[in-house]
């Protein structure tokens, strides 16, 4: 089968490798770097046993997958996609002949959650099991999970380049095969990058020193970014300047990988650490630093971050120096420093956010991490926040079973926040939700300049996506998203074509959504203007702030979606405004109504707080119901105002005092304004509770439901003796007439009800009492004399005849 014999060092244990399939189904083979696990191991299996199924091997790297399938298929002799084939996320070469299919590691399980017994795979090799991705871990708790309740035929095979394969070993019940590699001695050499230097110009200069010896040389660099400055700084040095990273075409792949007849510089990241071996190298420079996902409080996701790389990965890296001969590894940092790293690195398990882990194992129908055969559980308190998570964005019900979100969200390769939102959002919303998913997920393409950061507000970004030019955007990281988001969008049915969506120019999203559909993401995230432009409380109550000058810091609602992780008071670092009807939408089930009864003016109002989580959103006042609660008010008012807010006008005071006047009913009952109120329940109970303001109570009708004997009641009028008729009142039970001077001529008796002389008060034309008499002709034989005069000084265009009793 293959065309040509290897003298691979891993040729000297493929027996003993495949003598462990044949008395069992399970084996660990160990094997330095470069030996021929990837390449020739698959194919010695095929060969040996023919197999019924297919060789599924998984790589954690795209690149890698590619490659690999690509070397085996040269080493037989044949095309990608005959025996040998390769499928990742977004592409695949297989046919019906293939036989050993290499897969990233998403893809083994997405079948399984398909086909929990994997039909028509007879094998699954776990390849760079040493680098222990969450996807590694996950896929082999499923794959043991699967042979022990529905395949116990399945064929298992862990490879690993660094010796510490004895715990998994264990953990799947099967022998470990050791195989050698041809190792040449490294000689290490320590060049720290000084605290204030950068990384690019210090690499560079190493680069430029270690020219002065032969061989090729390997840089490895944490990411793209660093890669292209590096290249760019070693513009013009004597060499061909290779780059070797994930988003590669597969000629600048080989370009870098194959030996050259002019010397080689590769700057790679760590995927040549121990995935892909770069021929000819004598010379490894080695920044020390990776790119690692990491649970990132900030955004609460995992991000890829850069970390430093520990003791194992740096002997990997200067390994690659010794393969061809003896050589040199330079290493970007202090020996003092080196002490202080991990020996290995942590398993990715430990460090990132865990719900998408969640996701994965409420759709295997075991929730709970403790069901299943992990190497390394999963830290229980991360695993739980993942779950509330789930639960918080709809995936998984109170059972933690599945939703049909949960399940749609399982087959989009963005975290599950951004996988909710995407599908969740409304129609006319899911390319804006697109675009947001891509902004949110990737590097933020607005650019801090001349030390100013730029705004938080996300909706700009959405629009710097649309088309829309803005002074802090960076163009190429805008295209980039232009192109993920697209992406994105040809995964959703219903959403197809976004290329003719972009060709047409109709890319632009109603940005003004935004927050309305962050808020699917991050329900989690709500934060609420609190006094000064600026302020706001995040529903955690965590207070967060953004600079009093951004064009959202007005706002009244927030969705935060990058936050610097502190306690009290985060920098609000991304965010859109989302208005107060989507709010209350968006959490309609968890906002709570208060609905109060409060005085507005002088009436008694409704009025219905909504509130979230302890957070006021709004309020609205309608006029209140009539009844007891609105009675208690209007009585406790009465109360506290004294008897004067129920007659505003003294009607009422007017109406007592006659019918105490009137007398004979005061036996049955107190009329005093003292009782009254004591008693305002009884006699006014009915009123009440029929009314919303004081001014629409009639008290003179409740209290002549209270006094029986109302028909007895004196007159309010009098009729005087000239015929003119004027109001009586009966202070303290005292009839009594204000009546101008005037209105009194003519008036020879003095008036009187029932027998009782009225007080009489004569008014000056100004309505100024100028005597009180109750012996009115008395009053025009004696002091009118003295009255006329002095009025006839003050008015004398007023008639003041000497005798009144004459007209
Ligand atoms: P391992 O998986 O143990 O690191 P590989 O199977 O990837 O080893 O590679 C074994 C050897 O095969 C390498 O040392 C190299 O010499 C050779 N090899 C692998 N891939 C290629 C390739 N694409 N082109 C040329 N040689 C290759
Ligand atoms: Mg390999």
């Amino acid at each position: 089968m293959l065309t040509q014999p290897t003298d691979l060092p891993i040729e000297e244990v493929v027996d003993d490798l495949l003598s462990s399939f044949r008395s069992g189904h399970r084996a660990v083979l160990v094997a330095p770097p470069g030996s021929g696990k990837t390449t020739i191991v698959p194919l010695r299996v095929l060969e040996e046993f023919g197999t019924d199924g297919k060789i599924v091997v998984l790589e954690p790297r795209r690149l890698a997958t590619r490659a690999a399938a690509r070397r085996m298929a040269f080493l037989i002799g044949e095309d990608v996609g005959a025996t040998v084939g390769y499928v990742t996320r977004d592409d695949r070469q297989t046919s019906k002949a293939t036989r050993i299919e290499v897969v990233t590691e998403g893809v083994l399980t997405r079948r399984f959650q398909r086909d929990p017994a994997l039909a028509g795979t007879a094998m699954v090799v776990f390849d760079e099991f040493h680098e222990r991705n969450l996807q590694t871990d996950l896929g082999l708790a499923l794959t043991l999970d699967s042979i022990e309740s529905r395949r116990p035929d399945l064929k298992l095979l862990v490879m690993s380049a660094t010796l510490d394969a004895q715990r998994v070993a264990d953990l799947i019940d099967a022998p470990v095969v050791t195989g050698s590699g041809r190792m040449h001695p490294v000689e290490m050499r320590w060049s720290p990058l000084s605290r204030t230097g950068r990384l690019d110009q210090h690499v560079a200069s190493v680069v430029k020193q270690a020219m002065g010896e032969p061989g090729d040389i390997l840089v490895f660099l944490p990411g793209m970014a660093e890669i292209e400055r590096v290249a760019r700084s070693l513009e013009g040095v004597d060499a061909e300047v290779h780059m070797l990273h994930g988003s590669l075409s597969i000629q600048a792949q080989d370009a870098a990988l194959f030996p050259s007849s002019k010397r080689k510089i590769v700057l790679s990241t760590d995927i040549a650490e121990t995935s892909l071996t770069v021929e000819g190298v004598r010379i490894v420079v080695d920044s020390g630093q990776a790119r690692a996902p990491r649970f990132d409080p900030h955004t609460g996701m995992t991000r890829l971050r850069t970390v430093p790389i520990s003791k194992s990965s740096a002997e990997q890296r200067a390994g690659r120096a010794g393969r061809t001969g003896p050589g040199v590894a330079y290493r970007l940092w202090s020996l003092i420093e080196n002490g202080t790293r991990r020996p290995h690195s942590e398993p990715e398990i430990t460090q990132v956010d865990l719900a998408g882990l969640a996701l994965e194992l409420a759709a295997w129908g075991k929730p709970d991490p403790s069901q299943l055969p992990f190497l390394d559980q999963p830290p229980p308190r991360t695993f739980r926040e993942g779950r509330d998570l789930l639960t918080s964005l709809g995936a998984i019900d109170g059972a933690g079973v599945l939703t049909a979100t949960g399940r749609r969200m399982l087959d989009l390769p963005l975290h599950p926040r951004l996988a909710r939102m995407v599908i969740d959002a409304a129609h006319d919303d899911r390319w804006l939700a697109c675009v947001l998913a891509a902004v949110v997920d990737e590097r933020d393409p607005f650019r801090s300049r001349a030390g100013e950061s730029p705004p938080a507000d996300l909706s700009l970004r959405v629009d710097a996506v649309g088309g829309i030019d803005n002074q802090w955007a960076d163009r190429r990281a805008v295209d980039r998203l232009r192109v993920r988001a697209s992406d994105l969008a040809g995964r959703i049915p219903g959403l197809k074509k976004p290329g003719d969506r972009l060709k047409s120019g109709a890319r632009s999203a109603p940005s003004q959504r935004s927050g309305a559909v962050l808020a699917l993401a991050y329900p989690d995230r709500l934060a609420i203007r609190r006094g000064s432009p600026g302020r706001f409380q995040l529903r955690t109550g965590t207070t967060a702030f953004l600079a009093p000058t951004d064009s959202i810091a007005g706002e009244g609602f927030l969705i935060a979606a990058d936050l610097d992780g502190k306690r009290k008071d985060a920098r609000i670092r991304l965010a859109a405004a989302i208005d107060t009807d989507d709010v209350a939408l968006m959490f309609s089930s968890e906002v709570e109504k208060k609905v109060s009864l409060q005085w507005s003016g002088e009436r008694v109002v409704s009025r219905t707080e909504r509130r979230l989580g302890g957070l006021a959103l709004d309020v609205s006042e309608r006029p209140a119901d009539p009844g007891p609660d609105v009675a208690r008010l209007l009585a406790a008012r009465v109360r506290k105002l004294g008897f004067q807010s129920l007659d505003p006008n003294g009607s009422v005071r007017a109406w007592l005092d006659r019918l105490e006047f009137g007398g004979g009913q005061r036996r049955e009952g107190d009329f005093s304004e003292r009782a009254l109120l004591d008693g305002l329940e009884d006699w006014l109970g009915s009123q009440l509770t029929s009314v919303v303001s004081l001014s629409d109570l009639d008290p003179i009708r409740a209290l002549k439901a209270q006094a029986p004997g109302r028909g007895r009641q004196p007159p309010s009028q009098v009729e005087l003796g000239n015929g003119r008729k004027v109001k009586v009142t009966y202070p303290d039970g005292v009839p009594r007439i204000a009546v101008k001077a005037q209105d009194l001529y003519g008036v020879n008796r003095h008036p009187e009800i029932g027998g009782v002389p009225l007080v009489v008060e004569v008014l000056s034309p100004a309505n100024r009492p100028v005597q009180i008499t109750s012996d009115l002709p008395g009053f025009w034989k004696g002091s009118w004399a003295q009255v006329r005069k002095e009025m006839m000084a003050r008015y004398p265009k007023h008639d003041w005849p000497a005798d009144p009793t004459a007209r």
